[in-house]
C-alpha cells in the first residue's frame, strides 16, 4: 500500500519518497513508491502530472491501494527521490473539483437530482444529473452555489468510525463500512470522495454554470470554477469586446446589433436577387432569335440567373451556352437546349476543350480549362 500524502495535506506539492519498485510498462517505467503526493487518476479527474527527481511523470494510476507512477526512464530500487507535484494543475482541479461537491450537493438538496457522472478534463468540466432542470433552475444553483464561496466555509475530509458512518447521510454512498471518506460542506454537501479538494470554500474562487444540456434522460451541464472560470471570462470578454467595437454598439447589445445586421444582410440579398434577375432578362432581351448558339461570357451572374438566362437563351435559339471565369483560372460552363441532346454534346466539347461535366438532355454544366478564344473557335 503506498502512504498517500494528498490525504494528509493536498497543498503538499513537494515530497520526498523511496523507491519501493521500477518495473518496465508500454514505452516506459511504472514506479511505486512508499509514499506520494500524486493524486491518480480516479473519480472522473485526470491523473496530476510533475516530476521524480526531475523526471517527468506522465500518467499515476491505482491498483489495490499501489499507486503507480509512469516515467519514461527508470529509478533505482531503494533510492531516495524528490517528488513535484504540477501545483498549479493541482489547485485548477481542487478549485473545480470542490465546486463540483456545492453544486451537486445543492441540485441533490433542493431538487432530489443525483449527480451520475463527473468529468474533469483538461479544458472541460461536467457534470451529469439524472433528472430534468430549467434554465432558471440553473440559474439559482448558480447564485446559491457563489453564495457558498462568500461564507468562505470549512472543507473537511475525515474516514468517520462504522458506527458514526452508519448515522450519516451522504451522497455517493458505498457499500464499504470502513475506510470511507466523507467530504463535508456545512450545509451544502456530504459525500464520500477520495479526490484532495481546497481547504475553505473561498478559494473556489468563484463558480459558473455555463450551459446544460438533454444527456441519457437527464442532463449534463458544462461548468467552470476559480482560474477556469476567470481565464474563460477573460475570453468572452476580449471577444464580446471585438464584436461590440466592430458593431459600434455597447457590449451589453451585441445580439440587438447582430439581428439588425442579419435583417440587413437579408435585405440586401433579396436586392441583388433582383438585380440579377433583371440583368438577366435585360442580356435575354438583347438577344434576338436565331438559329446560331447563343453564346454569352459573362462574370456577372449568380447560379439562378445563368439559370433563367441559358433556359431563356434556349428557347430563342437551338443551343445557348453562358460561360463564366478567365483564361488563367479556366471557364465554368452552361449549357441548355431543347433541340438536341447535351450529353454526348458535352462529352465531345469536355474532350476538346479540356474539361468536365455532365448533366441531362436539356442542360449541362461542368468547367473547361480552354481559353476563351479556343472555346469561341469550337463554337463557331
Ligand atoms: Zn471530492
Amino acid at each position: 500500500m503506498t502512504e498517500k500524502l494528498y490525504y494528509q495535506d493536498p497543498y503538499l506539492f513537494s515530497f520526498t519518497a523511496t523507491v519501493v519498485s521500477c518495473t518496465s510498462a508500454g514505452d516506459g517505467y511504472a514506479v511505486e513508491l512508499d509514499r506520494t503526493a500524486f493524486f491518480p487518476e480516479e473519480g472522473g479527474q485526470y491523473a496530476d502530472t510533475g516530476l521524480l527527481s526531475g523526471i517527468p511523470v506522465t500518467d499515476v494510476k491505482e491498483k489495490g491501494g499501489v499507486i503507480l507512477h509512469t516515467l519514461p526512464s527508470p529509478l533505482s530500487v531503494g533510492a531516495a527521490v524528490i517528488g513535484q507535484v504540477n501545483a498549479t494543475e493541482r489547485l485548477r482541479k481542487m478549485q473545480n473539483h470542490t465546486g463540483e461537491h456545492i453544486v451537486s450537493g445543492l441540485f441533490h438538496s433542493l431538487y432530489g437530482l443525483t449527480n451520475v457522472g463527473f468529468h474533469l478534463g483538461h479544458d472541460d468540466v461536467t457534470v451529469d444529473l439524472n433528472g430534468e432542470l430549467s434554465r432558471e433552475d440553473l440559474c439559482r444553483v448558480e447564485h446559491l452555489a457563489n453564495e457558498a464561496i462568500w461564507k468562505n466555509l470549512p472543507v473537511r475530509a475525515e474516514f468517520p468510525s462504522p458506527e458514526v458512518l452508519a448515522t450519516l447521510d451522504y451522497r455517493s454512498k458505498l457499500e464499504l463500512t470502513e475506510n470511507v471518506r466523507i467530504v463535508t460542506i456545512p450545509g451544502y454537501d456530504v459525500c464520500a470522495c477520495c479526490a484532495p479538494h481546497v481547504a475553505y470554500t473561498g478559494e473556489v474562487g468563484q463558480i459558473k454554470l455555463l450551459d446544460f444540456a438533454r444527456y441519457k434522460g437527464g442532463v449534463r451541464i458544462h461548468m467552470l470554477c476559480g482560474m477556469d472560470a476567470l481565464a474563460d471570462y477573460h475570453a468572452r470578454y476580449v471577444a464580446t469586446a471585438a464584436i461590440s467595437a466592430k458593431l459600434t454598439a455597447p457590449q451589453g447589445e451585441v445580439a440587438e446589433a447582430v439581428e439588425r445586421l442579419a435583417a440587413e444582410l437579408l435585405e440586401k440579398k433579396a436586392q441583388i436577387a433582383r438585380l440579377q434577375d433583371a440583368l438577366a432578362a435585360e442580356l435575354l432581351r438583347a438577344l434576338p432569335d436565331g438559329d446560331a448558339p447563343a453564346l454569352f461570357f459573362e462574370n456577372r451572374l449568380d447560379t439562378p440567373a445563368r439559370r433563367a438566362l441559358v433556359n431563356g437563351a434556349a428557347a430563342k435559339r437551338p443551343l445557348a451556352a453562358l460561360f463564366a471565369g478567365d483564361d488563367e483560372s479556366g471557364y465554368a460552363f452552361l449549357i441548355g437546349s431543347n433541340a438536341i441532346d447535351l450529353r454526348p454534346f458535352a462529352k465531345a466539347m469536355t474532350a476538346a476543350l479540356g474539361g468536365k461535366g455532365g448533366g441531362s438532355a436539356t442542360m449541362v454544366q461542368g468547367t473547361l480549362t480552354a481559353k476563351r478564344a479556343d472555346i469561341e473557335e469550337y463554337w463557331n
